[in-house]
């Protein structure tokens, strides 16, 4: 079990586009596992790895573990299809950018296809706080925070809130 270091908002690395898995080698699996033990660490329900500062499209998310329903989640290149026409707004956190929730406007229905580290390919539809999750987490692989869906007012009030609390 590894702990990692978790990247900190404003860090230039959570801005990058990471590129795609191109093979499921000993070192992404390692880094697999070593974000979820982050994450569980750090008590968060998802985790991308640029936030572990590994610009690679892969992310881990386990939305139940902490009612007792654990299903751990690896999504290796994964893509959002169908997106429904509904949005809703949640409040989500971020590992990288503690102690603040943003309102983040989304669909409220999507559908993920991603690969696993078997390899298998997977298609599940996600509603709720999923859906969120699914799309924060991508986000995070196109390089986009909480803070950049936010109107400007909430945004530079989030911020100074952030800032404030280092
Ligand atoms: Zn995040």
């Amino acid at each position: 079990m590894s702990v990692l270091d978790i990247v900190l908002w404003p860090d230039a690395r959570l801005t990058e586009t990471c590129v795609q898995v191109e093979e499921i080698t000993q070192e992404i699996r390692t880094l697999a596992q070593d974000m979820l033990d982050t994450m569980y660490a750090a008590k968060g329900r998802g985790l991308a790895a640029s936030q572990v500062g590994s610009l690679r499209r892969l992310f881990v998310m386990d939305i139940g573990w902490n009612e007792g329903k654990s299903d751990p989640l690896v999504c290796i290149n994964p893509m959002l299809q169908e997106i429904g026409e509904e949005r809703t707004v949640l409040e989500e956190g971020c590992l990288s950018i503690p102690g603040v929730l943003a309102e983040v406007n989304r669909p409220a229905q999507v559908q993920m296809v991603w690969s696993s580290l078997e390899g298998g390919r997977y298609v599940q539809s996600f509603d709720g706080f999923g859906a969120a999750c699914v799309q924060h987490e991508i986000d995070h692989l196109d390089g986009i925070v909480t803070f950049d869906h936010l109107e400007a007012d909430t945004r530079a009030a989030l911020i100074a809130q952030y800032e404030a609390a280092q």
